[in-house]
C-alpha cells in the first residue's frame, strides 16, 4: 500500500509529470478534495466559499447532474453515428434557448473546439481568412486560436491575417468623452478592415466575448458592437459570439451575452458551464451555414454529443429552469453591484465596478492619487481572501481586476460573506487610503 502523500509531495509529483509550466493558482497551491454547491474543501479540511468557478454552474457535485450521467452510463454511451434520442433531446432543449435564425448546432468537446469549428465555418462561407478580435482576448488553445490570442502573459505572435482591436472602455480610470471614444474606436475598425483587405485576407469574422472577460470586464459605449457588426458584414464577414464565459444566464439579463447588444450573431460558441464540468461544447448557427459547411466537409466527432454528455447538458438546463437561476443571477447581481459601488466610494484602492449578473469585478488602483493599476495589491487581496476562506481571482492587461464569477447557485447569504470578507481584506491593505469600515 502507498504511504499517504503530503501536499508538497503532490506538487513535486505534478511537476515531475505534468511539468512546472501548467499554471496553478496561489503562492501555495490549493489542493481541493471535495465540493458541494458553492463550497469547496481542501486537503486539510478547510472549507472555502467558491467565488470564482463558473464551470460548476448548477453547483459543485450537483446530484441531479451526477445522477443523469450515471444513469446514462449504465444504459448506453455511443458516438453520434448511431441514432439515439438523448442527443436529439438535448439539441432541441438547447436550441429552444435561441430565437431567430439560430436553429442548428454542432456539438463539440470544449470551447476551443467550438471556436475552431466556428472559424472554419465562417472561412468556408465567406471565402476570406481575416479575423478581427479584441486586444487581450482569449478564445482557446488550438493552432488557429493561438494565432489570435493576445490575452495571455506569454503567447505566439499574432497571425498575419489577424487584427486585434483596442476595445473602448468607459468603466475606466480616466474621464472619457464617450461619443469621441466611440467614433475613434469605430474608425480603428474601419482601418483594420481596410488593412486586412489590402493584404488580401479579406474579412471572415469578428469574434468576441460579450463580457470582454479576459480583457478585464470592459464596459463598452453603447453602439460599439452594433457598429463593428455593421462594418464586418459590409465587408462580407460574419459575427461569432463566444459565450464560453457569458452564456447560460451568467449575465442575468439573458441566456446569452450577445443579447446585451442589438446584434444577432451568425455563430454562437459555448462550453465551460454547459455540462457542469462534464466536457461538452457547441456551435449554434443558422440552417444555411450548417448546410453549406456540410456540403463541403464531412464533419463528425467521436466524443462530442454522446448520450452521456447530452444527459449532463440536459440536466444543467433543467436545473437552471427549475431553480430559475437566471432571474436569481439578475437580482443578486444588482444587489452585489450596489454594494461594490458603495465599497468603491469608501476605498481609495478601488477604481471602478465592472461586470454584470454573477460575473463582477473591481479594479484595484494605487491610493496615492495616481490611480495607477496596482497588480501587487491585487495579488495580496486574492491571497488574503483565500486565508479568509473565499476563492476569487484576477484578470485584465494589468492583472488588477478582481474576478468574481461564482457558481450560479450563489445566494444572497453567500454574496454577503464574499463582500464582507472583501471589505475586511481591502481594509487590511498595507497602504494609506484604506477602506474605512
Ligand atoms: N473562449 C473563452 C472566452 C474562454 O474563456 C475559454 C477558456 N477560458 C475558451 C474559449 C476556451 O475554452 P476551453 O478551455 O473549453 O477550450
Amino acid at each position: 500500500s502507498r504511504v499517504p502523500q503530503t501536499a508538497n509531495d503532490l506538487l513535486a509529483r505534478r511537476y515531475a509529470t505534468i511539468g512546472p509550466h501548467s499554471p496553478l493558482f496561489y503562492r501555495q497551491p490549493l489542493e481541493l478534495v471535495s465540493g458541494s454547491g458553492v463550497w469547496l474543501t481542501d486537503a486539510q479540511g478547510k472549507v472555502y466559499l467558491d467565488g470564482y468557478n463558473n464551470v460548476p454552474h448548477v453547483g459543485h457535485a450537483n446530484p441531479a447532474v451526477a445522477d443523469a450521467i450515471y444513469q446514462q452510463l449504465l444504459t448506453v454511451n455511443l458516438h453520434t453515428r448511431y441514432l439515439n434520442s438523448r442527443v436529439v433531446e438535448y439539441a432541441e432543449a438547447l436550441l429552444s434557448k435561441f430565437d431567430g435564425a439560430l436553429e442548428r448546432l454542432f456539438l463539440t468537446n470544449s470551447g476551443s473546439e467550438a471556436n475552431e469549428l466556428a472559424l472554419r465555418i465562417a472561412r468556408q462561407h465567406t471565402g476570406n481568412t481575416g479575423v478581427l478580435v479584441s486586444d487581450f482576448s482569449y478564445h482557446g488553445n488550438t493552432t488557429s486560436l493561438a494565432e489570435i490570442t493576445t490575452g495571455l502573459t506569454v503567447h505566439e505572435p499574432l497571425g498575419a491575417h489577424v487584427r486585434a482591436l483596442r476595445i473602448p472602455d468607459v468603466s475606466g480610470i480616466a474621464e472619457v468623452d464617450v461619443p469621441v471614444l466611440l467614433e475613434q474606436s469605430l474608425a480603428d475598425v474601419d482601418a483594420a478592415i481596410a488593412s486586412l483587405q489590402a493584404a488580401g485576407h479579406g474579412v471572415s469574422v469578428f469574434l468576441f466575448d460579450p463580457l470582454f472577460s479576459t480583457e478585464g470586464l470592459l464596459q463598452l459605449p453603447s453602439g460599439y458592437i452594433e457598429g463593428v457588426a455593421t462594418r464586418v458584414r459590409a465587408a462580407g464577414g460574419l459575427v461569432i459570439s463566444d459565450e464560453v464565459q457569458s452564456g447560460f444566464g451568467r449575465t442575468g439579463s439573458g441566456m446569452w451575452g450577445y443579447q446585451m447588444f442589438n446584434v444577432e450573431p451568425e455563430l454562437v460558441t459555448m462550453g465551460k458551464p454547459m455540462g457542469n464540468g462534464h466536457p461538452i461544447g457547441a456551435v449554434v448557427t443558422t440552417a444555411e451555414l450548417l448546410d453549406e459547411f456540410g456540403r463541403h466537409n464531412m464533419f463528425f466527432n467521436t466524443f462530442a454529443g454522446n448520450p452521456v454528455s447530452s444527459a449532463a447538458g440536459l440536466a444543467v438546463l433543467r436545473y437552471m429552469d427549475q431553480e430559475d437561476l437566471m432571474a436569481k443571477a439578475d437580482q443578486l447581481g444588482k444587489y452585489i453591484r450596489k454594494r461594490l459601488e458603495n465599497i468603491a466610494q469608501r476605498s481609495g484602492n478601488v477604481g471602478s465596478v465592472r461586470g454584470r449578473g454573477l460575473f463582477f469585478g473591481i479594479d484595484i488602483i494605487e491610493s496615492d492619487g495616481s490611480r495607477n493599476p496596482a497588480p501587487a495589491l491585487t495579488k495580496i487581496l486574492i491571497e488574503d481572501m483565500r486565508e479568509r476562506g473565499v476563492l476569487i481571482s484576477r484578470v485584465g492587461p494589468h492583472d488588477n481586476v478582481l474576478k468574481m464569477r461564482p457558481p450560479l447557485v450563489f445566494g444572497r447569504e453567500h454574496a454577503d460573506i464574499l463582500l464582507g470578507q472583501l471589505e475586511l481584506s481591502l481594509a487590511s491593505l498595507p497602504q494609506p487610503g484604506n477602506l474605512v469600515l
